[in-house]
């Protein structure tokens, strides 16, 4: 049996008094899109963040077989796993390119190799290429979404959790951020994809996971969850 890429296992993470994430388990295999839909508060960020290390949890958590508790985010990072929070947590007062350089922070790079990510990130934003020198606050909603997924990028991830990627966005600029998100799947990057917009996540995804008030309430294929009566009911509206 192959080793997942991310195993959760009867994971949980409180806030002082308050469960936010109440035994979950969940996996994802190298080379899947695996999607999180749930209502707002049902607890996807947070544990997004505690696969992240930004916030303590209690159960199981592997990425490739290894253990991830005990390993703060640098480590992780180090590791390939990288989050993408849906604030994007952009530096507005910096370039484009001061952005994208900060995603390689982590690593002591050589200039050819800092060179040849920041060159792969033109190649697929080229976007990104021409709006170099311009201030990250200047940039639509979605050339903030593609700067942030490209700042991700240079930490040359495996496996990338990306927490709401359309939110705020148009219809047209959400597909063509889940199809760069579907082609970095082609490149080998596994990808865990938080969203409210269900029926872009389970188009986009391989499998899927509902989870509501801190708990898996349902789970598998995309396409079936997305023709589940239940999931239509609730997040399809009405199908
Ligand atoms: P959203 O889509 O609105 O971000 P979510 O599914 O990501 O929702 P979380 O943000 O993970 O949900 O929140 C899960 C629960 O934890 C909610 O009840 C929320 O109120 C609570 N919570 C989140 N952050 C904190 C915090 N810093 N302190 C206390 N409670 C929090």
């Amino acid at each position: 049996m192959s080793t997942a890429m991310l195993e959760i296992g009867d994971l949980h993470v409180s806030y002082g008094q308050v469960d936010a994430v109440r035994g979950v388990s969940l996996s994802l295999q190298a080379g899947q899109i695996v999607s999180i839909i749930g209502p707002n508060g049902a607890g996807k960020t947070t544990l997004l963040a505690a696969a992240m290390g930004l916030l303590p949890s209690k159960g199981r958590l592997r990425f490739a077989g290894e253990d991830l508790h005990g390993l703060d985010v640098e480590s992780r990072v180090e590791r390939g796993l990288c989050l993408v929070p849906e604030t994007r947590e952009l530096f507005g007062e910096l370039t484009v390119l001061d952005n994208l350089m900060l995603g390689a922070y982590t690593k002591r790079l050589s200039r050819v190799t800092l060179r040849s990510r920041l060159d792969a990130v033109y190649g697929r934003f080229p976007r990104l290429a021409e709006r170099r020198t311009q201030r990250a606050d200047t940039l639509s909603g979605g050339e903030r979404q593609m700067l942030a997924l490209g700042r991700a990028l240079m930490s040359t991830p495996r496996l990338l959790m990306l927490d709401e990627p359309s939110l705020g966005l148009a219809p047209l600029i959400v597909q063509e951020i889940l199809s760069i998100v579907r082609g970095l799947r082609k490149e080998g990057v596994s990808i865990l994809l938080v969203e409210q917009n269900a029926r872009a996540a389970l188009e986009s995804s391989d499998h899927g996971y509902v989870l509501e008030t801190g708990e898996i309430a349902l789970s598998g294929e995309s396409a079936s969850l997305a023709s589940d009566p239940r999931v239509q009911a609730t997040y399809l509206g009405g199908g």
